[in-house]
C-alpha cells in the first residue's frame, strides 16, 4: 500500500473487542477494512468477561451471540452482609474472552473485514488519511500474512498502510495515543491494577459476585456449566492466591476447585485523554481512555464508542460528542465509586447498598444499561 490512494477506508489497530466491533460497524457501513493484531486468535485478556444486558444486546446487535453463562444481577459482599440487585430488563451473559473474541473475529471475516498480523509501531499523518507503519512480531512467524477475506491481499506486501481513517483500538496502553501525544500523564497515587484467573467449578450463583475485601474486590462470574472466573482489583503487587484466602466467603467456594490457565494481569487502569479525534485518526474503547473495571463497564462502553465511531467517520467533533455521551455514567459514577472504594468510606461501601436499595439498584441499572 505504501501511502496509495487505493487503502483501505479504514484501518483498525488492534483487534480486540473494540477493534473488531469497529471493524464490523465499519463492513455493515460498506466501508473496506483492515485490522491490524499482533497476537494469535483468539486473543485472551485480563478481564472479569461480564457482558453487562446493554454489552450483550450490543453484540447481538453487530450479529453475534456467543456462548456463556446467564447474569441475572449484581451481588455486593462483606463478610456477612450481602446487597443483592437483580436486573430489572432481561440477563447479562459471563463469556470467555476466548469466546467472545472468536465469535467477533469470525462475524468481522463473513463480513470481508481483512486481518494484518503485526505491531502498528508508527503513523503519518497526511492530508488524505494517516500512513501507518508495521512491525512483525515476535509471537507469529511470517507477519503481514493477511488473513480472512484477503481484500488487500494483493495490496498488503509492505511494512506500511495508508488509510482514509484510522480507529486506535490498542487498549490500555496505545501506541498511537503515546505516538500522537493523545494522553494525560499517569498519576502516581492510588493506581489500581487487575487480575484474573479461572476456575473449575460449577457456578454456585447466577449473579457477579463482587467480594470486598479489606484492600481489594474480587469478583466472581460464572462464564460455562463447570467454570467461574475471578478477576481481583486492587493496588500495585497485590498477591492473586493471598487475597482470595482473606475472602472466606468466596475461599470456601474455590476449595479443591482446579486453577485453569495462569493469573493474567492489566494496569494502571486509570488511563486519560487529551482529546480522542486527532486528523484521521480517532481513539476508540480502552485506548480512548479508562476508569475502573469495578462496574464491568468497559465492553459495553467500548462497544457503544464503536458504533459513534463509524457513525461520525467525517465528524471529529461528533465522534468527539457522541464518546462524551457515551462514557458520562461510567466515567461519573465509576470514579465515585473508586474513589470512595479508596477512601477511609469504602467500609461503608456495602453497608450502604444493603441498606438503601434503591439507590444501589438505580447505580446498577444506570451502569448495565
Ligand atoms: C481485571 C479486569 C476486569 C474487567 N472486567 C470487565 C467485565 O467484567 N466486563 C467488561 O465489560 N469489561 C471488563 N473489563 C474491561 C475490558 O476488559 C476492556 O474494556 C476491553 O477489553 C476493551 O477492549 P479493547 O478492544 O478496547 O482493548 P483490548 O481488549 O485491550 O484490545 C486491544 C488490542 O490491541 C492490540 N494491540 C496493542 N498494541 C497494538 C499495536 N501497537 N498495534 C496493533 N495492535 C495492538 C492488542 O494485542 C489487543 O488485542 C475488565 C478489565 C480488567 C483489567
Amino acid at each position: 500500500m505504501n501511502g496509495a490512494p487505493d487503502g483501505p477506508d479504514v484501518l483498525v489497530v488492534g483487534g480486540g473487542p473494540v477493534g473488531l466491533a469497529c471493524a464490523i460497524e465499519a463492513r455493515l457501513a460498506g466501508l473496506s477494512v483492515v485490522v491490524v493484531e499482533p497476537r494469535e486468535a483468539p486473543v485472551d485478556k485480563a478481564c472479569g468477561e461480564g457482558l453487562m444486558p446493554g454489552a450483550l444486546r450490543a453484540v447481538q446487535r453487530l450479529g453475534v451471540d456467543p456462548p456463556g453463562h446467564d447474569l441475572a444481577g449484581i451481588s455486593y459482599r462483606a463478610g456477612a452482609l450481602v446487597a443483592d440487585h437483580r436486573f430489572a430488563g432481561g440477563p447479562g451473559r459471563g463469556v470467555r474472552r476466548t469466546t467472545l473474541h472468536a465469535a467477533l473475529a469470525g462475524r468481522a471475516a463473513e463480513l470481508g473485514a481483512a486481518t494484518v498480523a503485526g505491531r502498528v509501531e508508527a503513523l503519518t499523518l497526511r492530508a488524505d488519511g494517516a500512513g501507518v507503519t508495521l512491525r512483525a512480531d515476535g509471537e507469529r512467524s511470517g507477519a503481514h500474512q493477511v488473513h480472512a477475506h484477503q481484500i488487500y491481499a494483493h495490496q498488503i506486501h509492505a511494512h506500511q498502510i495508508h488509510a482514509r481513517h484510522v480507529l486506535a483500538c490498542d487498549g490500555l496502553h496505545s501506541t498511537v495515543r503515546r505516538l500522537l501525544d493523545l494522553e494525560v500523564p499517569p498519576r502516581a497515587r492510588g493506581r489500581r491494577f487487575g487480575l484474573r484467573r479461572h476456575f473449575r467449578v460449577a457456578p454456585w450463583t447466577d449473579l457477579v459476585e463482587v467480594h470486598w475485601g479489606a484492600r481489594v474486590e474480587a469478583y466472581v462470574t460464572p462464564v460455562a456449566p463447570d467454570v467461574v472466573g475471578v478477576a481481583l482489583l486492587g493496588p500495585r503487587g497485590t498477591a492473586f492466591d493471598d487475597e482470595l484466602a482473606a475472602l472466606p466467603g468466596l475461599a470456601a467456594h474455590l476449595r479443591g476447585a482446579e486453577p485453569l490457565g495462569p493469573v493474567r494481569g492489566a494496569g494502571p487502569l486509570r488511563q486519560d485523554t487529551r482529546r480522542r479525534a486527532l486528523g484521521p485518526v480517532r481513539l476508540v474503547g480502552d485506548a480512548s481512555g479508562y476508569v475502573d473495571a469495578l462496574t464491568g463497564e468497559g465492553l459495553r462502553v467500548g462497544l457503544a464508542q464503536a458504533r459513534a465511531v463509524v457513525g461520525h467517520l467525517e465528524d471529529p467533533a461528533g465522534y468527539e460528542r457522541a464518546w462524551s455521551r457515551a462514557t458520562r455514567d461510567y466515567r461519573v459514577l465509576t470514579s465515585a465509586l473508586v474513589r470512595a472504594a479508596t477512601s477511609p468510606a469504602r467500609g461503608a461501601i456495602v453497608p450502604l447498598a444493603r441498606a438503601v436499595p434503591p439507590l444501589y439498584g438505580a447505580v446498577v441499572e444506570r451502569l448495565a444499561r
